[in-house]
């Protein structure tokens, strides 16, 4: 059985690991969370329309429904003439037959870029969106910039949507 090891615990990671868990190869996903996060739902967190685990499906109940074999564990290093991948532990896998890298797109670190918070990063930022809107709520007035930004060298990082999506979740609170 050929052996495929992905990289990466979101859209894509996920189904290329059941869809060729079905198509009968030796599938090995890594992860550096232990849930897949759904973004596009995800946008109605800051406004505690949904709950954070609403949007969360544990990637050990996919890994039981689709049988493919789950490391969690953050990647440092893809060594691809070598075959080698190595994780944060330390753990080196080097026995498979194709990779797939599905760790998404990263977007530039813009100046002041630390002075923001964005339900297009880090899952928890949407939860400290949350607590900024009750802090804004409980003092009665205040100002909220939005915006929404890209990598100008991988336009495909753009996410314009869910910027006015959330903006539109916020008027409405
Ligand atoms: C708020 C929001 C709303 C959206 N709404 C929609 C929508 O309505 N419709 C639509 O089609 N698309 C929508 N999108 C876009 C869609 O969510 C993305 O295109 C999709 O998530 C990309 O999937 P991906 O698997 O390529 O990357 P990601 O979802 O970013 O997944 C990458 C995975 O890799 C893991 N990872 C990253 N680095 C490492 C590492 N070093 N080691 C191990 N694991 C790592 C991460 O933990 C994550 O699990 C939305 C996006 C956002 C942010």
């Amino acid at each position: 059985m050929k052996k495929v090891l992905i990289l990466g615990g979101g859209f894509a990671g996920v189904d290329a690991a059941g869809y060729l868990s079905k198509a009968n190869y030796d599938v090995t996903l890594v992860s550096d969370r232990d849930y897949f996060y759904i973004y596009p739902t995800s946008i109605w967190v800051p406004t505690r329309e949904v709950g954070f685990k609403d949007v969360c499906v544990d990637l050990k109940e996919l890994q039981a429904a689709h049988g493919f074999n789950l490391v969690v564990d953050g990647v440092t290093e893809i060594a691809a003439k070598e075959n080698r991948v190595t994780l944060s532990s330390g753990k080196v896998i080097d026995d498979y037959d194709y990779l797939i890298v599905a760790i998404g797109a990263q977007k530039m670190k813009h100046p002041g870029i630390e002075n923001t918070l964005s339900i297009c990063a880090a899952p928890e930022q949407s939860l400290q969106i949350a607590d900024a809107l009750d802090k804004l709520i409980e003092k009665g007035s205040g100002k909220i910039a939005f915006g929404f930004g890209g990598n100008p060298k991988d336009t495909s990082a753009v996410r314009g949507g869910p910027g006015f999506e959330l903006m539109f979740n916020v008027h409405n609170l």
